[in-house]
C-alpha cells in the first residue's frame, strides 16, 4: 500500500484513481471542481481541502491536469501560493501524467530536481476506456531511478509502462502519438462521409475497414457513426471521451514541436487547423470524434 495524492480527477483521473484503489493504495484526491472531487470520494478516495492538504504525507504525487499552465501552477505555485514543490515531502515521487508542452514539462522537472525531488513526466495513451480497464500505455521521461520507483504504481493503471528517455521525452512521444491519432480520426470521419455518399451501408463499411489495411485504433474505439462501436462517444451524442479541445491542444503542441525542429508535418498541420475550426464551431467540449459532425455538415 502506498499513500498517493491524486490531483485532477476528471475524465481520465477518476478511472485511474479507481484502479489505484482497486490495487489497495490509499488515495487523497484534490480537484478544483467539487463535482469531480465528489466522484473521487465515491470511488474510495479521501477528499483533500487544498492541493497542499492533498500532498502532505504522500509518498507519490500524481497529477492529471488539462494543460501546461495548470501543471506549472500546481507544481510551482500560483499568485504567491506554494505548489506541490514545497508542500510535498522531498521523499515523494512526483509524476505528471497530463499531456503538456515539452518546455513546461522540462521547467517543472528542473524545478523539482533543484528542490530535491525525483520527478517523471508520464503521459498516457488509451483514452477513457483504457483508463477504466487499466490498460493505459505510460510514456515515461525521467531518470532510470525515477522510472523504477514509478513503474509498480503506474502498472496498477496501465499495461505498458515504457521508459522513453530523459525529462520531457514522455511528452515528446505522446505528442507524436496524438498527432497520429488526430489524423486517424479525421481519416475515419472522412471515409464514413464518403461511404455514405457512395451508398454504402455504414455497418458493412466499418466491418470491411476494421479487417483491412485502413484499420486504426481510433476507428475501433471511436467510430463516429452512431450504432456501430458500442463504446464510441458517437452513441452518447459525442459526450467525451477525449474532448475535441484537448485534441486541438495536442495537435497545436505537435505543430510547435514541428516548427521548433524544422520537421515537415503537412497532415499534422491540416489536422490542427481542422480541430481549431471544430472548437470555433462550439464543439470543443464534445468528444474529438465530433470532427465527423463538422465534415458531415451537422454543426
Ligand atoms: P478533464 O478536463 O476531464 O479533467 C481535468 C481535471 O483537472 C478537471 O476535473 C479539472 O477540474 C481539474 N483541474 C484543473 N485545474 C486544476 C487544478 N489547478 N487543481 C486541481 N484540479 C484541477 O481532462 P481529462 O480528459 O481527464 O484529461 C486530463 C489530461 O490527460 C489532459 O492533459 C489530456 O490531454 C490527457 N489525456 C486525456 C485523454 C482522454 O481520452 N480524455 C487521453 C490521454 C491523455
Amino acid at each position: 500500500m502506498t499513500r498517493i495524492a491524486f490531483i485532477g480527477v476528471g475524465n481520465m483521473g477518476l478511472p485511474m484513481l479507481r484502479n489505484l484503489r482497486a490495487a489497495g493504495h490509499e488515495v487523497r484526491a484534490y480537484d478544483v471542481s467539487p463535482a469531480a472531487l465528489a466522484e473521487a470520494v465515491a470511488a474510495g478516495a479521501v477528499a483533500a481541502a487544498s492541493l497542499a492538504d492533498a500532498v502532505t504525507g504522500a509518498e507519490v504525487v500524481i497529477t492529471m491536469l488539462p494543460e501546461g499552465r495548470h501543471v506549472r501552477a500546481a507544481y510551482l505555485g500560483d499568485g504567491g501560493n506554494d505548489g506541490i514543490i514545497g508542500h510535498a515531502s522531498t521523499e515523494a515521487l512526483l509524476a505528471d501524467c497530463s499531456t503538456i508542452d515539452i518546455a513546461s514539462a522540462r521547467e517543472v522537472a528542473a524545478a523539482a530536481g533543484a528542490a530535491g525531488y525525483q520527478m517523471i513526466d508520464a503521459p498516457v495513451s488509451g483514452g477513457v476506456s483504457g483508463a477504466a480497464a487499466g490498460t493505459l500505455t505510460f510514456m515515461v521521461g525521467g531518470s532510470a531511478a525515477g522510472f523504477a520507483r514509478a513503474e509498480p504504481i503506474l502498472s496498477a493503471m496501465g499495461r505498458n509502462v515504457v521508459h522513453v528517455g530523459e525529462p520531457g521525452h514522455g511528452q515528446a512521444a505522446k505528442i507524436c502519438n496524438n498527432m497520429m491519432a488526430g489524423i486517424a480520426i479525421i481519416g475515419a470521419s472522412e471515409v464514413a462521409c464518403l461511404g455514405e455518399a457512395l451508398g454504402l451501408d455504414a455497418k458493412t463499411l466499418y466491418g470491411v475497414l476494421s479487417t483491412s489495411s485502413g484499420q486504426t485504433w481510433m476507428m475501433d474505439h471511436m467510430y463516429p457513426v452512431p450504432g456501430i462501436v458500442d463504446i464510441a462517444a458517437s452513441n452518447r451524442n459525442f459526450a467525451p471521451g477525449f474532448k475535441a479541445a484537448l485534441m486541438s491542444k495536442d495537435l497545436g503542441l505537435a505543430q510547435s514541436a514541428a516548427a521548433d525542429t524544422g520537421t515537415s508535418t503537412p497532415l499534422g498541420a491540416g489536422a490542427a487547423a481542422l480541430f481549431r475550426m471544430l472548437c470555433h464551431n462550439g464543439a470543443g467540449e464534445l468528444d474529438c470524434s465530433a470532427v465527423y459532425k463538422l465534415l458531415h455538415g451537422d454543426l
